[in-house]
């Protein structure tokens, strides 16, 4: 299980999130210069990339507010980022 540091709140385990999916995705205006198929996929498939991921979080079990996180989606170590540092 993962710990999890909310930036507000503190160190709490991970049942008291929601994962909000990754951070600043980039996204299509239109589908324009898409086929069908290709459209579909982009509307149906999450990307599910290996290695160091920004993702958005909800503390809802706490202070409910959203922060980012940088987690290896193979090991789940969150990792350093600015918007998670105190500095
Ligand atoms: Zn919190």
């Amino acid at each position: 299980m993962l710990e999890i540091t909310c930036p507000f709140c503190g160190p709490r385990s991970e049942t008291e999130y929601i994962n909000g999916g990754p951070s600043k995705v980039n996204r299509a205006e239109s589908p324009d210069g898409f086929t069908d198929s290709e459209w579909v996929d982009y509307l149906i498939l999450a990307p599910n990339p290996l290695g160091p991921v920004k993702e958005e979080w909800c503390h809802i079990m706490g202070c409910s507010l959203w922060f980012t996180i940088t987690r290896d989606t193979v090991t789940h170590e969150i990792l350093p980022s600015p918007e998670t540092s105190n500095e």
